[in-house]
């Protein structure tokens, strides 16, 4: 269920003179719409200029036919946001377009510097101005305050910025993309018809007709221009620290992360946890749709059948209009509807991938009960979230996160479960391939940078920045969509 798990952003770029690279970033943005739905944006390049459209919502609000068409070009990268630095507003949307003293430069940025606010002030007193209050556009004005080839500059920024990064950028003339030097979030490459695609997510080349060739290494740059592909190794890889939460749940099921299909990692995780904690029971049910493989997988090393005992509405988290009281009393699910003939009587093993807040998995114990279950004994298929995540990925702050101040038989309790357990630490990094190279300071706070734990997503916000343009949420939204659109498209850089 992800109980208000944040994913983190998707990115993907295209060079390929021959296609229609804006309609192929559009549709490698609609697959990776599920790592961000609060804005997207495609930058494309013609040879000599760039062109931009960004807007606030899914890539399907943001983009029609006729937006397309002026972004035709020879190469194009493209972004979904959810934020994680920087708010939700339409200045924030990305790819973020800037000017250089050489040149433009678009860029797309998955992940979150750490580090964000030391450097941005150093690049203010040099003379710098930013437009955002997100770390992406600090990342990409040093690019372009520094000297050098783009090798050399994205060495010297490797060396400066802490945190996670993979980047998609495009000039006028190549697509660039590069992973930090422990690879946090993926990136990988693929072709299509002799040209080259990189995108967060495998998933989003399938649905091209692109084919897989290989990850971004970390530290790794990569350009694609008239040449074709080249590969420079511009910062020394570190000790790896895949984000093994892709893994449990950000990655669309159907995505390959390190060799494994995330279908089949959330399968073993669900066995494993069979294994761990068995109990007597009627049926397995997974809470839809994140915790579905983890359920089969469940069901399957435990022998107790499979059903499907909830159905989730997908499109409730697309609403910003709240339920009113008489539906919060009556303890209305907006988001989830229990099958009563398929539970009734039944004693239920109820598999999630996580406990947030504890803010949800109350109300679905309740529905099932309401429904006629017998007994639930909830499982959960990752161990306990106890830190927050500065990488990324918006899951709560620390003190928000139900785990760090309670012990499981208390969450047990405010759940309402008749019994509850996690899948161990051991056990998930067991069933995850390349089982030591992964970040899991979210269940360890262990975290692969020094971090500093009261950071805030809005630490780079400034009062400036309400300016016309933004795009509060609501039904605002729908007006400047339509008074933005014109000026959305820009051939001229920030800067
Ligand atoms: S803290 Fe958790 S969510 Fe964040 S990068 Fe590490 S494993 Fe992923």
């Amino acid at each position: 269920m992800g109980d208000q798990i944040r994913e983190a952003c998707g990115v993907f770029g295209i060079y390929a003179p021959r296609l229609d690279v804006a309609r192929l970033t559009f549709y490698g943005l609609y697959a990776l719409q599920h790592r961000g739905q609060e804005s997207a944006g495609i930058c494309s390049a013609d040879g000599s200029r760039l062109k931009l459209r960004t807007g606030m919502g899914l890539v399907s609000q943001v983009f029609d036919e006729a937006d397309l068409e002026p972004l035709q070009g020879i190469a194009a990268i493209g972004h979904t946001r959810y934020s994680t630095m920087g708010s939700s507003r339409f200045r924030n949307a990305q790819p973020l377009l800037m000017q250089g003293p050489e040149g433009k430069l678009a860029l797309a940025h998955n992940g979150n510097i750490v580090n964000a606010a030391q450097i941005r002030a150093n690049l203010e007193s040099e003379g710098d101005h930013f437009e955002t209050s997100t770390d992406s556009e600090i990342i990409g004005r040093f690019l372009l305050s520094s000297p050098g080839t783009w090798g050399e500059r994205m060495a010297k920024m490797m060396q400066t910025f802490s945190g996670a990064f993979s980047l998609v950028m495009l000039t006028e003339s190549a697509v660039m993309a590069t992973r930090d030097p422990r690879g946090v979030r993926p990136l990988c490459i693929g072709t299509i018809e002799g040209d080259y695609v990189v995108a967060s997510e495998t998933c989003a080349l399938d649905h091209i007709g692109a084919e897989f060739l290989r990850y971004v290494e970390p530290g790794e740059l990569i350009t694609i221009d008239e040449h074709g592909l080249k590969s420079e190794q511009v910062a020394v890889p570190e000790e790896p620290a895949g984000c093994i939460f892709e893994q449990i749940y950000i990655a669309r099921p159907d995505s390959v992360l390190d060799g494994q299909l995330a279908y089949e990692a959330r399968m073993a995780m669900g066995a494993a946890l069979a294994c761990e904690a068995p109990v007597e029971a009627d049926l397995v049910i997974g809470v839809p749709d994140s915790a579905t493989a983890h359920a089969v997988g469940y069901a399957r090393e435990s022998g107790v059948p499979y059903a499907e005992g909830l159905v989730r509405n997908r499109y409730v988290g697309r609403t910003f209009i709240q339920p009113d009281q008489r539906l919060r009393d009556l303890g209305v699910s907006l988001k989830f509807n229990p099958l009563p003939s398929v539970i009734g009587g039944k004693r239920l093993i109820v598999v999630d991938d996580s406990i947030v807040r504890g803010t949800t998995t109350p109300h679905i114990v309740q529905l099932l009960r309401a429904a006629g279950a017998a007994e639930i004994h909830v499982r959960i298929a990752a161990p306990p979230i106890r830190h927050a995540c500065f990488f990324g990925v918006d899951m709560a702050t620390r003190g928000e996160l139900i785990a760090a101040r309670h012990s499981i038989e208390e969450i047990r309790e405010h759940i309402g479960a008749d019994s509850l357990a996690y899948l161990s630490m051991e056990a998930l990094k067991e069933v995850v391939s390349g089982k030591d190279t992964h970040c899991t300071a979210c269940f360890t706070g262990d975290y692969p940078v020094p971090v500093q734990l009261d950071m805030d997503k809005l630490a780079l916000e400034q009062d400036e920045l309400a300016l016309d343009g933004d795009s509060p949420r609501g039904v605002a939204n729908v007006a400047v969509f339509s008074t933005t659109r014109p000026e959305s498209v820009e051939e001229e850089a920030r800067g």
